[in-house]
């Protein structure tokens, strides 16, 4: 990666708050690009050596060693540049996954600069449960449907992932019911990602 930072904005939220669907019907509106470390490590090679290692972090519930992630993150934003998908003058880079813990956030304050964090809360951790069990089956990720593997990552988002909301300012967290239907998720999202969307790219 060369100097640049990167303006972004995070999709954040406990697992099952839907960050990935919200990121993958944004990422079809011209001037976002989604970026997704969960998708980036359930693709690749499982015989490699990174891809043995995430596995077995990942097929526990755990996070994958910071070293390791930002490593592959910035190595696939790299890729992504290279090959013409993601135009950092252009486009209004979504993390989603990303960063999950504050050394996370410290390892790439060089990279990227944070506008907006659309914080996906849930008041209803049920609903959550019901739907990491059918996104198991939908998007192949069989140690979702372990509820100790689950319930794991529950633990992980507490006490690891949830202190990377203290790292940025409170005044660009905003926070949107996930428990909703996505349009409606989607529509609240939009209010708060297009003023950056307009302010960091503004049409000539
Ligand atoms: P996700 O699809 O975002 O729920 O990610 C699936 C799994 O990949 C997580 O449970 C972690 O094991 C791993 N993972 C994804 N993103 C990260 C990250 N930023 N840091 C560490 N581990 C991650």
């Amino acid at each position: 990666m060369t100097g640049d930072r990167f303006p972004a904005a995070l999709i954040f939220g406990v697992p099952g708050a839907g960050k990935g669907t919200q990121g993958e019907i944004l990422t079809r509106i011209p001037g976002f690009f989604h970026c997704s470390t969960g998708v980036i490590f359930r693709k690749m090679d499982p015989d490699s050596e990174d891809g043995l290692l995430v596995r077995d972090y990942s097929s526990r519930g755990e996070l994958v060693p910071d070293d390791v992630t930002v490593r592959i993150w910035r190595t696939w934003m790299d890729a992504q540049r290279a090959i013409g998908e993601f135009i950092p003058r252009k486009q209004l880079l979504l993390l989603d996954g990303i960063p999950r813990t504050v050394q996370q956030c410290e390892m790439m304050e060089e990279h990227i600069d944070v506008k907006v964090v659309v914080h996906l809360v849930c008041s209803d951790i049920d609903t959550m449960i019901e739907r990491i069990r059918l996104r198991a089956m939908l998007e192949n990720r069989p140690d979702d449907l372990n509820d100790d593997v689950s319930r794991r990552r529950f633990d992980v988002y507490e006490k690891e992932t949830a202190p990377v909301l203290g790292f940025y300012p409170p005044e660009i967290i905003k926070e949107i019911e996930s428990t909703r239907i996505v349009a409606d998720v989607l529509k609240d999202s939009l209010v708060h990602l297009v003023p950056v969307l307009k302010s960091e790219f503004p049409r000539k």
